[in-house]
Protein backbone atom coordinates (compact mmCIF):
# COMPACT_ATOMS: atom_id res chain seq x y z
CA UNK A 1 0.00 0.00 0.00
CA UNK A 2 1.96 3.56 -0.95
CA UNK A 3 1.55 7.06 0.20
CA UNK A 4 0.39 7.83 -3.06
CA UNK A 5 -2.96 5.90 -2.70
CA UNK A 6 -3.39 6.64 0.61
CA UNK A 7 -3.42 10.55 0.09
CA UNK A 8 -5.69 9.91 -2.98
CA UNK A 9 -8.43 6.96 -2.12
CA UNK A 10 -10.81 8.57 -4.45
CA UNK A 11 -9.29 6.93 -7.08
CA UNK A 12 -10.09 3.49 -6.19
CA UNK A 13 -14.06 5.15 -6.82
CA UNK A 14 -13.48 6.72 -10.26
CA UNK A 15 -15.48 5.64 -12.40
CA UNK A 16 -15.09 4.27 -16.29
CA UNK A 17 -14.10 6.05 -19.29
CA UNK A 18 -18.21 5.49 -20.32
CA UNK A 19 -19.62 7.32 -17.16
CA UNK A 20 -16.61 9.89 -17.87
CA UNK A 21 -17.88 10.32 -21.56
CA UNK A 22 -21.61 10.49 -20.01
CA UNK A 23 -20.21 13.05 -17.44
CA UNK A 24 -18.34 14.96 -20.58
CA UNK A 25 -21.39 14.94 -22.72
CA UNK A 26 -23.78 16.63 -19.95
CA UNK A 27 -25.59 12.96 -19.73
CA UNK A 28 -24.79 13.20 -16.15
CA UNK A 29 -27.12 14.99 -13.61
CA UNK A 30 -24.46 17.20 -11.48
CA UNK A 31 -25.93 15.54 -8.13
CA UNK A 32 -25.02 12.07 -9.19
CA UNK A 33 -22.08 10.46 -7.32
CA UNK A 34 -20.46 10.04 -10.48
CA UNK A 35 -20.56 13.49 -11.48
CA UNK A 36 -19.57 14.81 -7.78
CA UNK A 37 -16.93 13.03 -7.56
CA UNK A 38 -15.52 13.58 -11.02
CA UNK A 39 -16.17 17.40 -10.23
CA UNK A 40 -13.56 16.65 -7.26
CA UNK A 41 -11.42 14.31 -8.25
CA UNK A 42 -8.00 15.80 -9.99
CA UNK A 43 -7.22 12.01 -11.24
CA UNK A 44 -10.61 12.35 -13.41
CA UNK A 45 -10.31 15.33 -14.41
CA UNK A 46 -7.13 14.76 -15.86
CA UNK A 47 -8.86 11.55 -17.82
CA UNK A 48 -11.64 14.22 -18.53
CA UNK A 49 -9.14 16.16 -20.66
CA UNK A 50 -7.41 13.10 -22.39
CA UNK A 51 -10.85 11.82 -23.09
CA UNK A 52 -11.49 15.13 -24.77
CA UNK A 53 -8.12 15.39 -26.52
CA UNK A 54 -8.90 11.96 -27.72
CA UNK A 55 -12.28 12.35 -29.06
CA UNK A 56 -10.78 15.61 -30.60
CA UNK A 57 -7.79 14.19 -32.83
CA UNK A 58 -10.15 10.65 -33.12
CA UNK A 59 -13.22 13.43 -34.75
CA UNK A 60 -10.24 15.32 -36.64
CA UNK A 61 -8.65 11.95 -38.36
CA UNK A 62 -11.74 11.01 -39.37
CA UNK A 63 -12.88 14.33 -40.99
CA UNK A 64 -9.42 14.68 -42.56
CA UNK A 65 -9.89 11.03 -44.01
CA UNK A 66 -13.40 11.54 -45.05
CA UNK A 67 -12.14 15.25 -46.87
CA UNK A 68 -9.07 13.97 -48.58
CA UNK A 69 -11.18 11.31 -50.86
CA UNK A 70 -11.75 13.12 -53.90
CA UNK A 71 -14.17 11.37 -55.75
CA UNK A 72 -14.93 14.46 -58.18
CA UNK A 73 -11.50 14.38 -59.65
CA UNK A 74 -10.92 10.80 -59.51
CA UNK A 75 -14.00 10.60 -61.45
CA UNK A 76 -12.57 13.24 -63.65
CA UNK A 77 -9.61 11.42 -63.68
CA UNK A 78 -10.79 8.34 -65.08
CA UNK A 79 -13.03 10.02 -67.54
CA UNK A 80 -10.31 12.35 -69.06
CA UNK A 81 -8.14 9.18 -69.17
CA UNK A 82 -10.51 7.08 -70.91
CA UNK A 83 -11.17 10.18 -73.58
CA UNK A 84 -7.59 9.77 -74.24
CA UNK A 85 -7.42 6.36 -75.02
CA UNK A 86 -10.23 6.53 -77.24
CA UNK A 87 -8.89 9.41 -78.94
CA UNK A 88 -5.86 6.79 -79.19
ZN1 LIG B 1 -11.75 10.09 -9.83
Amino acid sequence: MSDEFKEQPSVARCPSDEVLGSYAEGELPPQHPAAVHIAGCSVCQMRLRQLDEGLAAWKDRIEDECSDVPVERIKEAVHRKLREEEAG
